[in-house]
């Protein structure tokens, strides 16, 4: 046993007599990592983490570059400006605007802050996992409500499920890892109805994707909600770091004792850019959908279920274990998502360029008719 194990075996050991086991913050990249640990091959086509295969738009490519020079400053300002340029894009207040090394920084901060023994964290099944690991280190109750029929969020079921005991309901739209939406009408019914206290964390991180209206207009009516925006999907930037929270300042200053949640200048830069730069947006959104419509064209003429999707990413239904099929992927260097302990015989693969879902059809071909 080498001095770092049996230290931090004993940290565990202390954490665990304490009831507190070290925060896993937990990214897409952490989770992804887990189902796929080690390191990819160069020429592995990688699906398996939500990234966007375009990289940062030409405009923040270029602030980024000339950001390099100015790195031996923290730039204070450009924090500012960056709340200033995401407060006017979307119409809020800026003081209604927080940023963040990436928006896994402000989900893992409201978990914290507002969940706890008797204050549950409630979300979808299958849903994106890092909230619940946050609910669980604060020894909250977690209650997951499967999905409806249409896969979206069933409101009715997460305010049953919590009761009174309600810290956070997490609403992941369009969701992760089904790539379906929620309509907006549940959302504000689940804002209207939640018990007192407790708030509702809206993470858009997949919104452009699909042009479906944001939940931005709560948080200007000043309503219980976060809401979440990140870089790292449409904007390219996955890498680079940087993410927003929206919500009324009380609620921002709930979450901001956690830390600084500083971001690098280069994720400032390249944020401010992506904003400021004209349809980036709109071209990605239609190039990601022809890859996604030819994809499922694609499942249905080979007759493989999926769910329909209007994001970066489609859970496709696996004859065997999902978790055999990505290691049959693996070894044909192309790296897919993972599987939901709720679906194990589902399969969650990214969107990547043409030439990449066309490895991807090849490969996929052939492990299904092994
Ligand atoms: N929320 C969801 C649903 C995600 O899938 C991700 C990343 O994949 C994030 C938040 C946070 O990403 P990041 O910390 O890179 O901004």
């Amino acid at each position: 046993m080498g001095p770092h194990e049996s230290l931090s075996r004993r940290a565990f050991a202390r954490a665990a007599a304490l009831g507190a086991l070290p925060l896993p913050v937990l990214t897409e990249r952490a989770l992804a990592q887990l189902s796929y640990p080690g390191d990819a091959p160069p020429d592995a086509v990688l699906l398996n983490a939500n990234e966007n295969p375009l990289g940062p738009c030409a405009a923040a490519l270029e602030a980024m570059g000339r950001a390099l020079r100015t790195g031996g400053r923290y730039q204070f300002g450009e924090t500012l400006r960056l709340a200033r340029t995401a407060a006017q894009a979307e119409d809020v207040p800026a003081e209604c605007v927080q940023s963040f090394a990436g928006s896994s920084d402000p989900l893992h901060r409201v978990v914290l802050a507002f969940c706890g023994p008797g204050r549950a964290f409630v979300t979808a099944d299958p849903g994106y996992e890092a909230g619940e690991r946050a609910a669980a280190f604060v020894q909250a109750p977690i209650h997951r409500a499967p999905l409806t029929k249409d896969f979206a969020h069933d409101v009715e079921a997460m305010l049953r499920a919590a009761g009174r005991e309600a810290g956070v309901f997490y609403v992941c739209n369009p969701n992760n890892p089904t790539g379906t939406l929620t309509p907006k009408a549940a959302i504000e019914r689940l804002v209207r109805e939640k018990p007192p206290g407790s708030v509702v964390l809206v993470d858009e991180a997949y919104i452009h994707f699909c042009g479906a209206p944001s939940c931005m207009d709560l948080v200007r009516d000043g309503r219980d909600v976060f809401l979440l925006r990140t870089f790292s999907k449409i904007y390219g930037m996955a890498g680079l770091r940087a993410g927003l929270a929206f919500a009324r300042p009380d609620l921002l200053g709930r979450i901001r004792p956690y830390g600084t949640g500083f971001l690098p200048v280069t994720g400032m830069a390249g944020a401010i850019a992506s904003l400021e730069a004209k349809g980036v947006v709109e071209e990605r959104r239609e190039y990601v959908r022809r890859i996604r419509e030819d994809l499922m064209s694609w499942l249905r003429a080979n007759r493989v279920e999926f769910v329909p999707s209007v994001s970066n990413k489609i859970m496709i239904r696996t004859a065997k274990p999902g978790r055999e099929v990505s290691a049959a992927m693996a070894a044909r260097k192309v790296i897919i998502g993972r599987s939901w302990p709720s679906w194990p015989n589902h399969v969650r693969v990214t969107l990547g360029t043409v030439e990449e879902m066309e490895k991807f059809k090849a490969a996929f071909l052939q492990v299904i008719s092994s």
